[in-house]
């Protein structure tokens, strides 16, 4: 099944996504994680992109739809996918329209919801392993005294990211609101979008979830626990 995860930046998409991953076996795939690897590596598609990202800007259409296409492309996902943070505008949406007879064919849409004073609140406090990306918050999920990545050894560094800072969280809210929540909207006309409340216990959060792909897959007559 093509899953998207749709929702403003700090709605926990990137958390859920991975709970995804995990349940039912497909690959995620972050447009946000693939460009800051691009970013550490130093390529030239990374240079480009650094600017915008760490203004909390989009990155262009061009370079984005590039580089995820060739991901999609990649044989891990000929089962399916779940997108986190793509597509962010409705050029993109329709680059995947125009793709679809190369499996990208979009069957739903998690819309994940969360006001923007308590986004504000969680990206403030987000910390992040520069190793596996993994996320804490000095609220809920404390660093450890170490101040390094303890989930599966990784020992990773703990940071801010860039793009986490209180004035770039703002700008970030902006380009969701002006660019990329009419991409619900694309959906929304194909009938393919589903609601999820996105504050309260991620587990809670990820029931929700479970309940709207299980149900589908049922009726989409998938086999067992495989979407
Ligand atoms: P994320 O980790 O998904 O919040 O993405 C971090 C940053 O990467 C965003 O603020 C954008 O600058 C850039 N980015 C990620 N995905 C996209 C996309 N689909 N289109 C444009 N820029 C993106």
């Amino acid at each position: 099944m093509q899953i998207i995860i749709f929702g403003p930046p700090g709605s926990g998409k990137g958390t859920q996504s991975v709970m995804i991953t995990e349940k039912y076996g497909i690959p995620g795939v972050s447009t946000g994680d693939l460009l800051r690897r691009n970013v550490k590596q130093g390529t030239e598609l990374g240079r480009r992109a650094k600017e915008y990202m760490n203004e909390g800007r989009l990155v262009p259409d061009r370079l984005v739809i590039d580089m995820f296409i060739e991901r999609v492309k990649q044989s891990d996902c000929g089962r399916g996918y779940i997108l986190d943070g793509f597509p962010r505008t409705i050029r993109q949406a329709e680059a995947l329209v125009e793709h679809e007879s190369e499996g990208c064919v979009i069957e739903v849409v998690l819309d994940v919801q969360v006001e923007d004073e308590e986004i504000v609140k969680r990206l403030a406090g987000r910390r992040v392993c520069a190793k596996c990306g993994a996320n804490y918050h000095v609220d809920t999920k404390p660093v450890p005294p170490s101040g390094k990545c303890d989930i599966n050894g990784c020992l990773g560094e703990i940071i801010i990211r860039d793009d986490d800072r209180r004035e770039v969280v703002k700008k970030r809210l902006k380009e969701f609101r002006e660019k990329t929540a009419p991409v619900r909207d694309f959906y929304g006309e194909r009938g393919i979008v589903h609601g999820i409340e996105g504050v309260g216990d991620p587990k809670d959060i990820f029931a929700k979830i479970t309940s709207v792909l299980d149900n589908l897959a049922k009726s989409l007559q998938y086999q067992g626990n495989v979407i």
